[in-house]
């Protein structure tokens, strides 16, 4: 239900349609915004988001705080080329995998896009999530519903505004301060901001600094820029066109039904014109002109109208969740060719993200020549210069045995022979390789590496 019967006069919320000068309630036709106060919507999906919102908050604020295995569930830890997640742990070195995992994650998105239009937008993102779960809640409480906003907003500058503004600003940033927080939780660990928070700033500059700027800039974009991220900024509203089709359940107005609309009456369709369902959309759009890049699929348009049809004594479902076939009455496909095309993409990239993971070594080691002065002769004999690099995974100490095998006759020099490396550490170890000039060219030089706590063995080779 909204907050309003359809009947109730209009608070000065911005007029559409008549007006030749905007485009929509949020944009003008010559670009410029128009500042919207959304009505509240409490019908069906609302009462979802009203749940999921809180849990999907508490979900992304706990993660940096829970332990799996000993590491944080997710950390990505950048000055040390670590990300951990849930029990996995990659370095610098696994970086390769982050194709298949954005391969994997972006085309599961198609499917779910071509399938459901975005019912991510609408219930997961998090500028959806934190703008209608906690800002917009806090504006509510300082300075009313929607329509008492806007009639404060066309009474001018008042103590009693003024005020409110003063405090709702405050609250705004207090929870931006928080949330940058625990988006900075993400990078430095729970325990690591926890730390930054006890400490001098001037000890931590650089992580103070971020801190600050993630919280203006998201006070910035919650208190202020709202709507316009989704329909200017987010690359994901703007893939929607290719990823649509005629079968795809979107949020969507039924013509055939709705038109013509007008006040209730024997040749008028089901749409009495009330424009509920755009005074309630977030980004100021009429759902009824058709699908609109606009549409974050938030569903407030259903809840506003199926209220609108109970008043009037219509069946709900004048909007609805729908593909443009049903909508036209054309039959529905939910399985089509290019929703195969996408699950096979998505489930070609998981797979070789899976394997890739399975197949990963606890440790990396390599036999490289050496960059400077690499091969030299001297008299009768050649020298040549080479590094062995191990790189341990493993975040735990490891040791490791690493051995070199020449044909007869070359003298192998190697310092160390056992290298005792910490927590995903990487070590370069020289080595001097001399042989007489006559048997240059003719055999390999072998590198053989064990991880001695498991036992675990790399080999690597390069001629001589
Ligand atoms: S579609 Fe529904 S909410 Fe929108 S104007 Fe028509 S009756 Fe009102
Ligand atoms: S048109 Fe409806 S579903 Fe789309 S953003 Fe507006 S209110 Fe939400």
């Amino acid at each position: 239900m909204v907050s309003t019967s359809p009947t109730e006069p209009s608070a000065p919320v911005v007029p559409v349609h008549d007006d030749p000068a905007l485009l929509s309630r949020a944009l003008r036709t010559d670009g410029r915004r128009v500042k919207m106060h959304p009505l509240e919507t409490s019908g069906r999906f609302s009462r979802v988001q009203v749940f999921l919102f809180p849990a999907l908050i508490a979900f992304y604020a706990v993660l940096p705080w829970v332990n799996v295995g000993g590491h944080p569930a997710v950390l990505i830890d950048i000055p040390n080329r670590r990300f951990f997640l849930f029990g996995l742990t990659f370095n610098s070195t696994d970086f390769y995998l982050a194709f298949f995992v954005l391969s994997g994650i972006g085309f599961s998105l198609f499917v779910v896009s071509a399938l459901f239009g975005r019912v991510w937008c609408g219930y997961a993102c998090p500028q959806t999530v934190y703008l209608e779960g906690v800002y917009r809640k806090i504006e509510a409480l300082m300075e009313g519903p929607a329509r008492k906003r806007a009639q404060r907003e066309a009474g001018g500058w008042t103590l009693d505004r003024l005020a409110r503004l003063a405090v709702k600003h405050a609250l705004f940033l207090a929870v931006s301060f928080v949330v940058a927080h625990l988006f900075i939780a993400y990078f430095a660990s729970a325990e690591g901001v926890l730390a930054m928070i006890r400490q001098n700033p001037a000890e931590n500059l650089t992580p103070f600094l971020w801190a600050w700027g993630t919280t203006l800039l998201l006070y910035f974009n919650f208190a202020w820029f709202r709507e316009q991220l989704c329909i200017v900024l987010c690359p994901y509203g703007r893939l929607q066109g290719a990823l649509y089709d005629a079968d795809t359940i979107t949020v969507g107005y039924d013509t055939r039904r709705g038109e013509p609309r007008g006040k209730k009456g024997s040749t008028t369709g089901d749409c009495v014109d009330c424009r509920k369902c755009v005074l309630v959309c977030p980004t100021g759009i009429d759902i009824r002109n058709g699908n609109q890049l606009e549409c974050v699929g938030c569903a407030h348009c259903i809840d506003a109208c199926d209220d609108v049809m109970v008043q009037v004594g219509r069946a709900t479902g004048l909007i609805r969740y729908d593909s443009l076939a049903g909508l036209e009455g054309r039959a529905r496909r939910f399985l089509r060719p290019r929703l195969y095309g996408y699950l096979v993409a998505a489930l070609a990239g998981l797979a070789a993200l899976t394997t890739a993971v399975s197949v990963r070594k606890s440790f990396d080691a390599a036999l490289l020549r050496a960059q400077a002065n690499p091969r030299e002769r001297q008299g009768d004999l050649v020298i040549q210069r080479f590094v062995v690099h191990v790189n341990s995974k493993s975040d735990e100490p490891r040791t490791f045995e690493i051995s070199l095998e020449a044909p007869a006759g070359a003298e192998v020099i190697l310092p160390m022979k056992t290298l005792e490396l910490q927590p995903f550490e990487s070590r370069h170890v020289p080595a001097i390789v001399s042989l007489p000039f006559e048997k240059s060219g003719s055999g390999v030089l072998k590198l053989r590496t064990v991880e001695k706590e498991s036992g675990k063995s790399r080999e690597s080779q390069l001629p001589l």
